[in-house]
């Protein structure tokens, strides 16, 4: 059965996918992080070069604003319409900051990933 929105149907991981189990791009083990956020220089698997996930680039960044922008106006909104006290404001957007800042970071780096894989098939 085809995986539902995603074009690609031979057994390759979707995005999320990629990102949330750490899925390789090409063969789809679980070998694209070492830890948290920490990609190995290569897949145990299949071999794929990991290097492009490393290097960084502008995606990571402007995921993380991206998330900080929609966890301030969340908080904004929040202490507007409830006023919490202090201490649960800490409680509340502390792991969440967190949580969400690693996630587009996996999420990045899963992307650049992918697409560096696309990439160098069609050239192919
Ligand atoms: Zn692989």
């Amino acid at each position: 059965m085809p995986k539902s929105g995603s074009p690609v149907s031979d057994g390759r991981p979707s995005l999320a996918e990629a990102a949330l189990f750490g899925c390789c791009p090409r063969c789809g083990e679980r070998t694209l992080f070492a830890g948290v956020v920490a990609v190995p220089d290569r897949c145990r698997n299949c071999g794929l070069d990991f290097a492009a996930a490393q290097a960084g680039g502008r995606l990571p960044l402007l995921l993380t604003v991206i998330v900080a922008v929609v966890l301030i106006v969340l908080a904004l909104w929040l202490d507007e319409a409830v006023r919490p006290p202090l201490w649960l404001h800490a409680i509340i957007w502390l792991p969440l900051t967190i949580g969400g800042v690693l996630a587009a970071i996996r999420c990045s780096r899963a992307a650049t990933l992918m697409r560096r894989l696309a990439r160098s098939e069609t050239e192919a």
